[in-house]
């Protein structure tokens, strides 16, 4: 069985005493390739030593929405640079977060940093991965509402311009959105990212959104140290549990894991492209 993990943070001080055990886990556990977003000019950084000393690993840059108060316009040149790199395979994490950011001046300057991130996806042509939590993690509400209106124009551009991206701009990471929207998301062209809340008993509701989702859509990620799966919720994430996502796609989809596993591995493979 091939997997792939399409998010997982490996420089996290969590990973400190055990990253090499961690990663060759993974791939023991059949994991062929993981993606490592970085959330500031920092973890970029980070995230790129770990492309380059494992074949496995690939890095995406950008700046996440949490990390957009402490970061500066100099980080946002350097990280152009660093973008540029061979085993860079996305722009993200970026995004928007009203969860933890209240104050309507620093959601204005996320959606700022969100859009010279989306210049900046579209110059490369790097797709995105993009972080989206409402406040009291809602379903629906004014960040949907601002990252679709933005998207849209953005795609239209796109696709009027022939630009790749215009047909599969990127995934909406760990999407917990109601199936309004993720039908909204499939429209636009982009995947959806399922991560360990799928397992979770209270999430019924979820999960009857990802029963209705194509297949050839949906991506899994750990989101590791975070979101830990069933059975090791509450513990570290590390991204051989991605299996655990994909067994439970399977229950869901009435399929065998092996054919999610190939499935999502081969959705990676088309978005990613892997520096081919
Ligand atoms: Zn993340």
């Amino acid at each position: 069985m091939q997997l792939t993990d399409t998010h997982c943070h490996l420089y996290w001080n969590k990973f400190d005493e055990d990253r090499e055990v961690v990663i060759q886990r993974a791939i023991e556990a059949g994991i062929k390739r993981m993606l490592v977003p970085g959330t500031n000019l920092e973890t970029c950084k980070q995230s790129i030593e770990l492309a380059e000393k494992y074949e496995q690993v690939y890095a995406a840059v950008g700046i996440h929405p949490t990390d957009v108060e402490t970061s500066s316009m100099q980080d946002m040149d350097k990280l152009y640079k660093l973008a540029d790199h061979a085993k860079v395979a996305a722009i993200g994490e970026i995004g928007l977060d009203y969860y933890w950011v209240k104050e309507p001046e620093k959601q204005k300057a996320q959606r700022g940093v969100l859009h010279s991130m989306v210049q900046m996806a579209e110059a490369l042509n790097k797709p995105v991965i993009i972080h989206l939590r409402e406040s009291g993690d809602a379903t629906q509400g004014p960040i949907f509402d601002d990252f679709f209106a933005m998207m849209e124009e953005q795609i239209e551009k796109w696709q009027l311009a022939e630009h790749p991206l215009g047909k599969q701009p990127g995934v909406l990471h760990s999407f917990n959105g109601n199936l309004t929207l993720a039908i909204k998301a499939l429209e636009l062209g982009f995947y959806l990212g399922v991560t360990g809340p799928v397992t979770y008993p209270k999430n019924e509701k979820h999960r009857q959104m990802i029963k209705e989702l194509p297949l050839e859509r949906v991506l899994i990620e750990t989101d590791s140290p975070f979101l830990s799966p069933a059975p090791h919720r509450g513990k570290r994430n590390e991204p051989a549990y991605v299996l655990h996502i994909a067994d439970k796609i399977a229950e869901i989809h009435s399929k065998s894991p092996a054919e999610i596993a190939a499935i999502t591995t081969a959705n990676a493979d088309r978005l990613f492209a892997w520096g081919d």
